[in-house]
């Protein structure tokens, strides 16, 4: 106990003393977040000595180990330190596909020569990474895919097309499936590989979508080429890897998306949207089926919140996300669904602008924010895909 309450003074002090004064106070701003890598715009001019400096004492990926450039904290020394960023609401310093998905992939299988080279490259924010996965005829059916790696002697050609690659034009490195057996089983002819995008041959276009933005991009391959030392796993086991980073995906779209990290300030925020656009009666909300639905979101929110934190320790106790990842993911995502439905039900009308002098700021956002949930459910996989996870491999119902 007492080398916590140390180690929470040291924080507190050196956050106090160190950090950029321009960041203090900008966590709760979307737009605050660094992706790091060689294309992502900064956020803010500070953004990128602030995540310098926290990669040198490892924490940009505080619990990971401190030989790939993490900061080696326990789950208790994890704590502290978010709550002390959260004491000066400080943003996260990086975040990623990086983080989020391929490292954690790369410590499950990864070889040690693997691990050394690419993890510290996400740690110290040096490289941006973009997934693979989806292509025009491989979505929910992804064993279906269809881009070719043919072998060329230490490494593999690889040609073919993906699709909705969330930020392809922003990363460096891609992790992909490809074909590498036409002949077998479509899962067993699959190999995960990691690939440097910035070669001829590698073609990205952005597609622009109703809200107005181009987070998606189409990848094309033209011949480029991969080394077999950065296959994942084995050649033609590429599967089995896959879907153990589903497992991270999912987890963490539940997470971004599900839970509030703050309900005390989500509780808040609704409550003062509510009090202003519906008003208030005899000093209770004035439409009681509104005041209803914001109980049982707060309530749904709590418990999501506890059982997502149930399960990140678990996963930090050494357990890889299984098919229940499923199950976070499908409950997270829904419920960020109802909580925007909720926010356009209390702001009425005022909720439906685009653009314009007619609305505020934060209700133009919420729009977009609201059309942006449409996609929870089908990123990572589509809630019919997760219910048919469920059945099958946690519940073990019997198929056809
Ligand atoms: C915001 C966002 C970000 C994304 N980022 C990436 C990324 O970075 N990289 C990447 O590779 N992909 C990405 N994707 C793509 C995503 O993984 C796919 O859109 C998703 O897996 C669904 O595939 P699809 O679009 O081809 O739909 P389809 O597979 O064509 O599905 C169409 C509909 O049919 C239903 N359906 C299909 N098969 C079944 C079945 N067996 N049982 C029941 N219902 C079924 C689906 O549920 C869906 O409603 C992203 C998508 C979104 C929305």
């Amino acid at each position: 106990m007492k080398e916590l309450e140390e180690f929470r003074k040291s924080v507190r002090s050196w956050l106090e003393e160190s950090a950029p004064e321009s960041l203090k106070g900008k966590a709760s701003d979307p737009k605050a977040i660094y992706w790091g890598g060689k294309k992502s715009p900064l956020p803010f001019p500070d953004s990128k000595f602030w995540m310098e400096m926290m990669a040198a004492k490892g924490w940009t990926v505080p619990t990971w180990p401190q030989e790939y450039g993490g900061g080696g904290l326990s789950k208790a020394e994890n704590k502290i330190l978010t709550e002390e960023l959260e004491r000066l609401e400080l943003p996260r310093p990086l975040t990623g596909f990086g983080i989020t998905m391929i490292g954690p992939t790369i410590l499950q299988y990864g070889t040690d020569e693997q691990k050394e080279y690419f993890l510290p490259k996400i740690c110290s924010g040096e490289v941006r990474w973009c997934q693979g996965y989806s292509e025009p005829n491989a979505g929910s059916d992804l064993a279906n895919v269809q881009t070719s790696l043919t072998d060329d002697g230490d490494g593999y050609i690889i040609s073919g097309q993906k699709t909705w690659t969330s930020y392809g034009d922003l990363s460096d490195w891609i992790f992909l499936i490809g074909r590498t057996d036409w002949e077998v089983k479509k899962q067993a002819g699959i190999t995960f590989i990691l690939m440097d995008m910035d070669q001829p041959g590698v073609n990205v276009r952005p597609i622009k979508l109703i809200s107005g933005e181009s987070p998606f991009c189409e990848v094309f391959f033209d011949n480029v080429r991969a080394a077999k030392k950065h296959i994942l796993g084995e050649q033609n086991k590429g599967w089995g890897v896959a879907k153990a980073l589903l497992g991270h995906e999912r987890i963490m779209i539940a997470d971004v998306f599900g839970s509030t990290k703050s309900p005390a300030k989500e509780a808040k925020s609704l409550k003062d949207n509510a009090t202003l656009y519906i008003g208030l009666k005899d000093g209770k909300l004035a439409d009681s089926s509104i005041r209803d639905r914001m109980v049982q979101i707060q309530m749904d929110e709590t418990c999501f919140d506890l059982t997502v934190q149930r399960n990140f320790d678990n996963m930090k106790a050494g357990h890889n996300p299984g098919p229940e990842s499923s199950m976070f993911k499908i409950y997270g995502t829904e419920l960020n669904q109802r909580r925007f439905e909720l926010f356009l039900s209390i702001l009425g009308p005022e909720s439906l602008g685009w653009e314009g002098d007619g609305f505020l700021k934060d209700e133009l956002q919420l729009t977009r924010n609201w059309l942006r949930s449409r996609g929870n459910t089908i990123e990572g996989g589509t809630s019919e895909i997760q219910l048919n996870i469920i059945a099958k491999a946690v519940l073990g119902l019997p198929t056809k």
